[in-house]
């Protein structure tokens, strides 16, 4: 992994306005590019089933492998995709190749786990992406063309959607209608308000990974932890727990009666040979864990 350049990628610095105008309109010209020339690649990580002891899913991360910059993190170009109207073609390429990922993935699952349920495949998604009017129909055609089923998609949204208003929760309702799980995304770490969740529905929640990286030092995290997962159980809506990393975090997450969980304690995000790799060997994740 090359050092990010100076400018926009560190925000550093006491330069100009300007400069960083043109250094955001630099990166835009590079993103279409990058399309283009195939830069732009999926990760994907496992997703565990604490209580069946099992991977259930992966989520797709993207990652841009610039010729000019090297390895650029997402949440800093995916920014900069969102504020221009890259994030269209961009987010509908993700969709696309997530699909066709989860397809080979549970054909290779199925030869080693034959009763197993299928897998699932979570994608993120902006809410920008729901104002594009083909959205819908790309979404479908993506999921049809790959073969695969829209309950075996997780769409992920961050509690900033609800900030875009009614029209955002009535394209989240149509994703549920045509049968997509949504998950609700980073949850803790926005401006939203718990009544959202008695407003409408979502089909799982996942815990930032600050509170994660946080609870076993920081008694009043531990104890917020609790209670969101509590809250989720009491609705019937699963949890999902973000970057767990240690063998401690897992063991108290699981009496915390969390259902799902990621993070290096499991996997790191890894391209998709070594995904296929992962289903195959992968039985059951105690294996995976004391091996760590
Ligand atoms: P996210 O959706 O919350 O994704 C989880 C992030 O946590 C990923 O960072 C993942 O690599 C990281 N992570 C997972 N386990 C651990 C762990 O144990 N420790 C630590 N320290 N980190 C862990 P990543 O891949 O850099 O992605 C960052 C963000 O960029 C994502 O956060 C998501 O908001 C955005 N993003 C990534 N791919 C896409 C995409 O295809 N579309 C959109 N719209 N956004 C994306
Ligand atoms: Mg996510
Ligand atoms: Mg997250
Ligand atoms: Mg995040």
């Amino acid at each position: 992994v090359q050092p990010e350049p100076a400018g926009i990628l560190t925000d550093e610095g006491g330069e100009g306005q300007t400069q960083k105008v043109l250094e955001k309109m630099r990166i835009e010209s590079e993103l279409k590019q990058a399309l283009v020339s195939n830069e732009f690649m999926l990760h994907f990580q496992p997703i565990m089933d604490l209580q069946k002891g099992r991977i259930s899913g992966f989520e797709a991360l993207i990652r841009w492998n610039s010729p000019t910059r090297g390895l650029v993190r997402p949440d800093i170009f995916m920014g900069i995709a969102e504020e221009t109207s890259l994030i269209v073609p961009i987010g509908k390429w993700v969709i696309e190749k997530s699909a066709e990922a989860l397809k080979v993935l549970n054909h290779r699952y199925r030869q080693s786990h034959p009763e197993d349920e299928d897998l699932f495949m979570s994608i993120n998604i902006s809410g920008r992406q729901f104002h594009d009017d083909e959205f819908f129909s790309h979404l479908e055609g993506a999921i049809a063309q790959a073969g695969v089923k829209t309950s075996q998609i997780k769409l992920e949204v961050t509690e900033r959607i609800f900030m875009e208003g009614p029209s955002a929760l009535q394209a989240i309702n149509r994703c549920r209608d045509m049968g997509f799980h949504v998950a609700l995304d980073d949850f803790g770490t926005g401006y939203s308000s718990l009544s959202y969740l008695a407003q409408f529905q979502v089909d799982s929640l996942k815990v930032d990974q600050s509170f994660i990286r946080s609870m076993l030092q920081d008694e009043k995290t531990f104890v917020i932890t609790n209670a969101i997962i509590a809250m989720a159980n009491g609705l019937g809506i699963p949890v999902i727990a973000e970057g767990i990393e240690i063998e401690k975090e897992h063991r108290v997450l699981v009496g915390m009666e969390c259902r799902f969980a990621q993070g290096y304690l499991f996997s790191r995000p890894i391209p998709l040979g070594d995904a296929l790799n992962y289903v195959s060997i992968s039985n059951d994740f105690a294996e995976t864990v004391n091996a760590s």
